[in-house]
């Protein structure tokens, strides 16, 4: 998978799931003060920008926003706003800040993922370098890395896609995930 495609698919994902969010609020707040026969407000706002008194004593604060912030969830502005740097990510192909970032984790995943399913090593445990002209498979693979005994250079499966495949770093651990 590319990495335009993986940041793709994880956009999709971030937008799906923000959906759901919004929806799951949304939902919750009519039910919970349908439940409690709460009337519109003055202004005639459903649902209540300010809960009525009974309301704020039953609830124990003063709207539905803080009412939802109590209970660990973020408000339909806080996730339509998200929703909303989501789809302009999606629409000029940036990466999203989530998905550029690499922690130290992601590192030593990317490192750990198995070099055999990057490269076709052989029974005796050798594959053919990708920077010589290599006749007879004269690369080692062992602990994860590849080693070549005509260049007597090694990589690591970052190295692996840096080099070979000409990613960028970031691009090759991202992939490696
Ligand atoms: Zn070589």
């Amino acid at each position: 998978m590319s990495t335009n495609q993986f940041i793709k698919l994880f956009l999709q994902a971030q937008e799906k799931n923000l959906l759901e969010d919004i929806e799951l609020v949304r939902q919750h707040t009519k039910e919970s003060i349908t439940k409690h026969n709460a009337r519109p407000a003055d202004d005639g706002m459903w649902p209540p920008k300010v809960f009525s008194e009974e309301l704020q004593k039953s609830y124990g604060v003063n709207s539905p926003v803080e009412w939802i912030k109590n209970n660990g969830r973020k408000t339909i502005a806080e996730l339509e706003r998200q929703l909303k740097k989501v789809k302009g990510d999606m629409k000029f192909g940036r990466k999203s800040k989530l998905a550029d970032k690499i922690t130290p984790e992601m590192i030593e995943k990317a490192k750990a993922f198995p070099i055999e399913q990057l490269v076709e090593v052989n029974k005796q445990g050798f594959t053919k370098c990708f920077e010589h002209n290599d006749k007879k498979p004269s690369v080692y693979c062992k602990k994860n890395f590849l080693h070549c005994f005509v260049c007597n250079k090694s990589w690591d499966t970052i190295a692996v896609l840096v080099e070979r495949d000409g990613i960028s770093f970031k691009e090759a651990v991202l992939k490696l995930q």
